[in-house]
């Protein structure tokens, strides 16, 4: 059995962390400016990063593998990145709210 994953041309790559914000399943991994890669183990081959890609870098391939080899991962997966994007809106939040009671706090002095 074959499935179809996605990879990243390396050379077109630009390190701009927008596939890693859309891909619901924590699939590709990468550092801020640097060349991203997929991981094919955990990646399910929705395409949801293809079209977010300003460079057009992201390719499907067929690897060897069967669809049931993640089913297990996607979901704990897809749980895990909105826990971790909740926490960081919940982070944003409260930097926000500070600023502004600061601001306040300043205008009523
Ligand atoms: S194809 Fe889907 S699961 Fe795979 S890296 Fe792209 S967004 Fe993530
Ligand atoms: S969106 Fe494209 S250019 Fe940006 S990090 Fe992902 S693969 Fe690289």
């Amino acid at each position: 059995m074959t499935r179809r994953v996605v990879f990243i041309k390396e050379d077109n790559c630009i390190g701009c962390q927008i596939c890693i914000k859309k891909c619901p399943f924590d699939s590709i991994i990468g550092t801020e400016n640097f060349v991203h890669r997929v991981n094919f183990n955990e990646c399910t081959g929705c395409k949801l990063c293809i079209p977010v890609c300003p460079t057009d870098c992201i390719k499907v391939i067929s690897i060897d593998g069967d669809k049931k080899d993640i089913t297990e991962k996607i979901l704990f997966n897809f749980q895990r990145k909105k826990a971790r994007v909740s926490r960081v809106e919940k982070r944003t939040e409260s930097i926000i709210n500070s600023q502004i009671d600061k601001i306040l706090a300043n205008e009523q002095k």
